[in-house]
């Protein structure tokens, strides 16, 4: 593929500053990274919820909706988990500058893809969110049945089974699904949210 030459940047004179003080909350992103059925779709799903119950501005990336439209030429060899997270990160970016809250769910393995999309927004505007749970209780939830396959071989490369996870070293927030529930795990975020003044 040919890269596009003579294009330049085009400012707005509407900025994310404006859209932030017509907002009345600043823009981030929920990172939400960890294994497959930690539990990453329904606290994000929950999450909006809350902050849209609030009034704050959202918008809610999931991995699979994703690969449905925007990534559905993607697979799950490690060059394609890069170029999915790469986009993603690009979109949310974008959803930033729009003035929202922006929550993604991905498994996101690799250390250095969250890293690359870290570095794309501000240093105060990602937000990893690692949400742990045990590969056990992973599996023993399976909602999708997809772990079930995995063991029999019928999925390959698959994130804690035949593929790796690299955990997050220092994220800003950890939600352990092990032990808390839904609730409380929005909860945790919300106060975080609200004791750093992001909304
Ligand atoms: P992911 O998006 O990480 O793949 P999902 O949210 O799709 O995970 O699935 C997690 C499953 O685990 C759901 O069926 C959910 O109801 C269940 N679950 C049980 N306990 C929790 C918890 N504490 N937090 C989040 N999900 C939980």
């Amino acid at each position: 593929m040919t890269k596009s030459t003579n294009i330049v940047w085009h400012e707005s004179d509407v900025t994310k500053e404006h859209r932030q003080r017509l907002n009345r909350h600043r823009s981030a992103v929920l990172w939400f990274t960890g294994l497959s059925a930690s539990g990453k779709s329904t606290i994000s799903v929950a999450l909006e919820k809350a902050l849209h119950t609030k009034g704050i501005h959202t918008y809610r990336l999931d991995g699979d909706n994703i690969r449905h439209g925007l990534n559905n030429n993607l697979g799950f060899r490690p060059e394609d988990r890069t170029e999915n997270i790469r986009r993603v990160g690009e979109v949310a970016k974008l959803m930033v500058d729009a003035g929202l809250i922006t929550l993604a769910a991905f498994i996101s393995p690799y250390a250095a893809d969250r890293k690359q999309v870290r570095d794309l927004v501000e240093t105060e505007e990602f937000i990893e969110i690692y949400v742990k749970a045990s590969l056990e209780v992973c599996e023993s939830r399976d909602p999708k049945g997809l772990y079930k396959k995995a063991r029999l071989g019928e999925i390959k490369d698959f994130t804690g089974i035949d593929a790796p996870y690299e955990e997050p070293k220092r994220p800003e927030i950890i939600i352990d699904t092990d032990h808390i529930g839904v609730d409380e795990s929005v909860q945790l975020i919300m106060d975080y949210l609200e004791q750093q003044k992001y909304i």
